[in-house]
């Protein structure tokens, strides 16, 4: 019963100061990624080898060149972290960050790009957004119930604890399948041999692990991603044809 109180200061709260839901916009969500990037970067290595980082550069730059705007234009940047762990992230802010244990399971530049592509669907189709604005519309009555009673919650507090749950908590099914949909489409459209992504899923359901890495962390299992992607796989050859007939043949190379 306290909870629905709390709703209901909210919503006298919200109404009283005309906040409108969402609380978080994008362009917050990106200036909160901007941080947590810093904030990464100076606790972790970066790799120091000038061919392994500019090979992902390479398939980065050659996924990023299919992306509209307005995600064209972000300040995309891609950085490679020395570290075993099998991970990759793309953040909302356009920051892409790839683990070096991942280059030991995605075997060759199509296979990274399966990686990235996935990475980079999860930004421009606006996940970590659509996540954030879930969680705090449900987590304001909370902090504005706090803030009535003399907490003292501020819109800084939400922003934080926003970026937060964007960024370290899993994206849902819903979300996944979807970046495998746009992210497949985003590699053939660079002239990445989609088949690739199938392969690449086969190597990481072989390495498991206790901690699955953000791109199987809620799938069902890999079984059914491999089933939807093969599915996908007719149209994502048109697409890689007419990218190898426009020219676009990437020879990334690490
Ligand atoms: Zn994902």
């Amino acid at each position: 019963m306290a909870w629905l109180y709390r709703i209901g200061l909210l919503v006298l709260v919200l109404a009283g100061s005309g906040c409108a839901v969402p609380i978080i916009s994008e362009r917050e969500l990106q200036v909160q990624s901007d941080a947590e990037f810093q904030k990464m970067r100076n606790q972790m290595v970066e790799s120091r080898d000038a061919r392994v980082r500019g090979y992902v550069q390479c398939v980065s730059d050659a996924i990023l060149a299919e992306v509209q705007q307005p995600y064209a234009s972000l300040n995309w940047e891609v950085v490679v972290f020395d570290d075993e762990a099998v991970n990759a992230f793309a953040l909302p802010g356009g920051q892409i960050g790839v683990f070096t244990g991942l280059l030991k399971v995605a075997e060759n530049q199509d296979q990274l790009a399966a990686v990235i592509g996935h990475e980079v669907a999860h930004v421009t189709e606006r996940h970590s957004y659509e996540q954030v604005n879930r969680q705090v519309t449900t987590q304001a009555g909370v902090y504005a119930g706090a803030a009535v009673l003399g907490g003292g919650q501020t819109t800084y507090d939400l922003l934080s604890m926003g970026a937060q749950i964007g960024i370290t908590l899993p994206y849902g099914r819903g979300a996944e399948s979807e970046a495998d949909v746009v992210g497949l489409r985003y590699m053939a459209e660079a002239g990445f041999d989609p088949r690739a992504s199938v392969q690449l899923w086969k190597n990481m359901d072989a390495k498991g692990g206790a901690s699955p890495p953000e791109f199987l962390s809620t799938h069902p299992s890999s079984g059914t991603r491999i089933s939807g992607l093969i599915a996908l796989l007719p149209e994502a050859l048109d697409g890689f044809n007419a990218a190898r007939a426009e020219g676009k043949r990437p020879d990334c190379r690490r």
